[in-house]
């Protein structure tokens, strides 16, 4: 907080930047599908003021320790967004604060991520099915620290001239229901739980679907939850404030951030979504 003459406080008010002391625990590098690297988006996050941040990339710790590197003014959580599955629906959850050379749960994770290389290299022939030509040098290229997702697919799509835009290549071939859309595996939610706690951490679920009730709720925080993400760009305020009653009335805490994926959507730009420092500490006492 300014302290002050009056206008020396309004000074520093006007001049402190945009998410001054604010938290933001989802964002994507380079590792899985996000654009910025971690240096990329550490330089974001400290210009834009926050006070502590996460990697939450899809299905690996690997972005975790050049964040860490490269942070300066901020703490970095360690996080990971993990896929799993509750009662037959994809669920992502989240994970905080745990410890990243956990073996059980890098080994989750690199299954996880070998699960993925199958299943890309599966669209891949679906796709050569459809008159679409991937070239396996272009495969190669994305190397073997990346969590492949179909958005890495979309732009060799686009590279192969076969849509103008990633959006055109869900659009055509690899959306929810698209002809070269190949599931992923995807853990149990309780395992998922049951391995981030295990590691020392705690587990959040990202962006809640609107069928998530307050008995779901109840029952994963049976299984081990500890949060869910009550702040995300998308959300609407009458949601925003159904899920923290929610979460106080069940002992949950509260996560939430932007979901950045890169400079393409505004409004999950880094920062855009975020959690006060007291939150963060609420979040810590959950481990
Ligand atoms: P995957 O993890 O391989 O199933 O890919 C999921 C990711 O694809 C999501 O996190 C989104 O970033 C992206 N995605 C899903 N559907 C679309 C869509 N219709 N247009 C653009 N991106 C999408
Ligand atoms: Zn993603
Ligand atoms: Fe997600
Ligand atoms: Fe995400």
């Amino acid at each position: 907080m300014p302290t002050g003459q009056p206008f020396t406080v309004l000074c520093q008010t006007l001049t402190r930047p945009r998410y001054f002391g604010r938290v933001d625990l989802h964002m994507h590098t380079t590792f899985s599908d996000g654009v910025y690297t971690p240096a990329q988006i550490v330089d974001l996050a400290q210009r834009s003021g926050l006070s502590a941040m996460a990697i939450t990339d899809h299905d690996t710790l690997t972005g975790i320790a050049p964040t860490r590197k490269v942070a300066t003014s901020l703490e970095v959580v360690s996080g990971v967004e993990i896929t799993s599955e509750f009662r037959g629906k994809e669920l992502h959850l989240l994970g905080y604060f745990f410890d990243p050379v956990d073996a059980p749960l890098n080994d989750a994770l690199a299954h996880l991520r070998s699960e993925r290389v199958g299943r890309f290299h599966e669209m891949v022939e679906r796709l050569r099915g459809l008159g679409v030509t991937i070239e396996a040098a272009a495969v190669a290229q994305l190397g073997e620290l990346t969590t492949l997702g179909r958005p890495h697919l979309a732009e060799l799509i686009v590279q192969a001239k076969k849509a103008s835009t990633v959006r055109e290549a869900f659009q055509r071939y690899l959306g929810d229901r698209g002809r070269a859309t190949v599931p992923k595996t995807r853990l149990p939610v309780a395992e998922a739980i049951a391995l981030v706690r295990g590691a020392n951490g705690v587990a959040s679920w990202a962006h809640p679907i609107y069928d998530c009730t307050k008995e779901i709720l109840r029952e994963l925080h049976g299984l081990g939850l500890g949060a869910v993400e009550a702040e995300y760009p998308t959300i609407r305020q009458s949601r925003r404030k159904e899920l923290r009653h929610w979460a106080k009335d069940i002992g949950l805490a509260i996560t939430g951030g932007s979901d950045c994926h890169g400079p393409g959507q505004p409004h999950r730009s880094v920062g855009a979504s975020s959690i006060t420092h007291q939150e963060l500490q609420t979040l810590r006492e959950m481990i």
